[in-house]
């Protein structure tokens, strides 16, 4: 029986604006569209499917927040526990929301991410638990889906990809969605990972980090570093120009564009991954 909350299947918008902005043919893969507002829920479906074949009772993550309340909300969906650990004051208030609102349980650590991904780790070693981060390969195997609709709606790949760029799954995900039709990759990521305003990204050790370098270098692309500035200006660019409201890490893509890394015409689709109501300020 697969466990859906009906992810996926999530608009790709024209953005003229943007596009005249830029000089370019741009496409917003609005994420926000899933049923827990990030596209943490296309893999989640798949890895949650998987543990309840697999006959888990308990689903374990370490999460920024996202792959929080999507863990929590499959969980509930599918009958199972799930225990979330994350970085004390890291969340943002209404992903949290989300946790408690579905019944996921909740445990803070102090420290980084890294920390709290040891934490669940070693939570997910016992019997009958399951890790779903996005070193769960079926994770990786649900966000796929992402890359596969783009081509559906384009009817072609695109020349550019851009979104932000936390620990790397996504980026992952992309580049095997696309299989052999790769466009250029450019994840972008926060200048300050250990601090940034986009939580969400707020990953000092990018656990896909060689994966992510390896699809940079032979898509001809570039890994971009923006500030939090540049950030929340994106943010606000994306709201005034096209009306869609991302959190400040889902603005990443957006971000690198200012920053020039396409132009001429190119077609380029830039993920938006995840809802403006997440962010909570
Ligand atoms: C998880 C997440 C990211 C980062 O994705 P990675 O796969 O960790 O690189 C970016 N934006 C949002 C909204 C997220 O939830």
């Amino acid at each position: 029986m697969t466990i859906t909350l009906g992810e996926g299947r999530t608009p790709l918008l024209e953005a003229p604006r943007l596009s005249a902005r830029y000089g370019i043919e741009l496409w917003l893969k609005w994420e926000g569209a899933n049923p827990t507002g990030s596209f943490k829920d296309r893999g989640m479906s798949v890895a949650v499917t998987r543990a309840v074949e697999d006959g888990a009772h308990t689903l374990v993550c370490a999460s920024t927040g996202n792959t929080a309340a999507s863990c929590a909300a499959y969980a509930a969906r599918a009958g199972l526990r799930a225990t979330i650990v994350v970085v004390r004051g890291a969340a943002a208030g209404p992903k949290l929301t989300q946790v408690r609102a579905v019944g996921g349980e909740i445990v803070e650590v102090d420290g980084t991410f890294s920390d709290a991904f040891a934490h669940a780790e070693r939570l997910a070693s016992e019997p009958g638990h399951v890790l779903v981060n996005s070193t769960n390969p079926h994770r990786i195997e649900g966000q796929k889906s992402a890359a596969l609709e783009i081509l559906e709606q384009l009817g072609s790949p695109p020349d550019v990809l851009t979104l932000p760029y936390g620990g790397g799954g996504n980026t992952r995900a992309y580049a095997l969605g696309f299989g052999d039709r790769l466009p250029r990759f450019h994840p972008v990521q926060a200048a300050d990972r250990a601090g940034t305003v986009a939580s969400a990204i707020r990953i000092v050790e990018p656990v896909h980090r060689v994966d992510v370098e390896e699809i940079v270098a032979r898509t001809g692309g570039s890994i971009v570093t923006v500030d939090d500035e540049q950030i929340a200006a994106a943010r606000d660019l994306l709201g005034r120009e096209e009306g869609v409201f991302c959190e400040p890490a889902s603005a990443a893509g957006i971000a690198g564009l200012e920053r020039g890394t396409a132009s001429g015409g190119e077609r380029v689709v830039c993920v938006v991954t995840g809802h403006g109501l997440k962010a909570g300020a």
